[in-house]
């Protein structure tokens, strides 16, 4: 069922077999395959994550390579539904490991919020990360680019930049190393830092024995038409052309709520998980972007199937057996 402000009161007593934390790629599969097994599950989706501004989902088999992400999440959330599943649009703020139970404090209505709890036996964490965009006067203008042909994961659009002119478009010294790797599709490419940070002679050097301009100053706007990229315009008045590009700035790891749990295995902001998709706390799994592994929906939609078998694993084994009785 769907909830809102107006019917989430009849959940508030009830214990869900499992609470997904975003219902993105992964989250939106484990529903599905929880549902399925008869369980009670609730999604939690708080809008704008990750998967809504993937414009084209290029690699995933058998589907069209134009696909949306917003049409996946879409039909998804539906078919979670239809199964079952209650599906609530909020934003998870803090997450208490009650023993038994895990109480989910959730934030509804960005105006004229209300705070209900809901309670589960177990948690998927599933709420992802945002990249890092360059911070404009007018985001509008990042947003028309970003995610079009202004690339953030070579891995999903490498491919799309072949021996293009591309920025590569930083904010740490660390982060230029990309190029080094984005040089496979496209050896055309010029470094950007937004003024952000400094660079080492070495890496400078390093930069022009590649033959790979660096810029330095602050970027003033993204020029193109129709989402597609002509070039960069920096506030000293360089024009630098380019028709893609690659941001390479860090991510937001969507993971706040889970930092007063016990007992969890961090790699950095990214969650350690076993085979199964489980975290170091046997009532928590973590799936997709925010644990740690390769970030693509294809690997976030096994770890939600591998994540929910494994809880109707545990759940059934505690169960009696159900017996033909008459
Ligand atoms: P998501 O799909 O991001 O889902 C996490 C969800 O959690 C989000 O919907 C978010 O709103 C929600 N959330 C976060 N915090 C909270 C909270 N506190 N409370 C409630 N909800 C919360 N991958 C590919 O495989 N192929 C591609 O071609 C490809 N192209 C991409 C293009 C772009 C522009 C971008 C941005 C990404 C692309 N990706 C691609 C990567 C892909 O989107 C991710 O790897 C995938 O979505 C990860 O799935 P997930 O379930 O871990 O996270
Ligand atoms: P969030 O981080 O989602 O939320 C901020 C706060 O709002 C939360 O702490 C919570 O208190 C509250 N909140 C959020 N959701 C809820 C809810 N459902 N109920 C109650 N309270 C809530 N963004 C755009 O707006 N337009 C774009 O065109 C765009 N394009 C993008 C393209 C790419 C490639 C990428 C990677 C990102 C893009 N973004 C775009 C996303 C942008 O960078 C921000 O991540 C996003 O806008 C943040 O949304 P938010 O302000 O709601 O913040
Ligand atoms: P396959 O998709 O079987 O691919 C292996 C391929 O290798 C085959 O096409 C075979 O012809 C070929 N091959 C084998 N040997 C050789 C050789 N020596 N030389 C050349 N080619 C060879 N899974 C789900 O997730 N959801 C479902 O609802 C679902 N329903 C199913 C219903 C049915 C009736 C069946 C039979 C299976 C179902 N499955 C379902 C399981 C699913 O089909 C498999 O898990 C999945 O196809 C495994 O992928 P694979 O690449 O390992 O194998």
């Amino acid at each position: 069922m769907r909830l809102s402000s107006k019917n989430l009161d009849t959940r508030l007593d009830t214990v869900y077999d499992a609470i997904v934390v975003g219902g993105g790629m992964g989250g939106l599969s484990a529903a599905i395959y929880l549902a399925r097994y008869g369980l009670k599950c609730l999604v939690i989706e708080k809008g704008k994550g990750r998967s809504m501004w993937m414009q084209d989902l290029r690699n995933y088999v058998g589907l069209d390579p134009d696909t949306p992400g917003r049409d996946i999440i879409n039909h998804g959330t539906k078919q979670a539904v239809d199964w079952g599943a209650d599906h609530l649009r909020g934003y998870v703020e803090d997450v208490t490991d009650e023993g038994d139970t895990f109480a989910v404090k959730v934030k509804v209505g960005k105006k004229d919020s209300i705070y209900p709890v809901f309670r589960s036996k177990y948690l998927i964490a599933a709420s992802g990360v945002i990249d890092v965009l360059p911070e404009l006067d007018d985001m509008q203008n990042v947003y028309d680019y970003a995610g079009y042909t202004l690339h953030v994961c070579m891995i999903c659009d490498g491919f799309d930049m072949w021996d293009q002119k591309a920025v590569l478009i930083v904010g740490k010294e660390s982060q230029i190393n990309a190029a080094f790797v984005l040089n496979w599709f496209t050896p055309y490419i010029t470094v950007l830092t937004h003024g952000l940070c400094t660079v080492s002679d070495e890496m400078k050097q390093k930069l022009a024995e590649h033959g790979y301009p660096l810029y330095e100053s602050a970027i003033a706007r993204f020029v193109g038409e129709d989402h597609k990229m002509q070039g960069v315009e920096l506030v000293d008045g360089t024009f630098i052309e380019a028709t893609t590009g690659l941001i390479n700035m860090g991510s937001i790891y969507h993971n706040h709520y889970l930092k007063g749990i016990e007992g969890l295995e961090w790699d950095g902001e990214n969650l350690v998980t076993n085979e199964m998709a489980q975290t170091s706390h046997d009532r928590i799994f973590a799936l997709g972007d925010l644990k740690k592994g390769l970030n693509q929906v294809s690997v976030a939609v096994a770890d939600g199937t591998l994540a929910a078998t494994q809880i109707w694993r545990n759940i059934r084994r505690q169960s009696p057996p159900r017996k033909w009785e008459s």
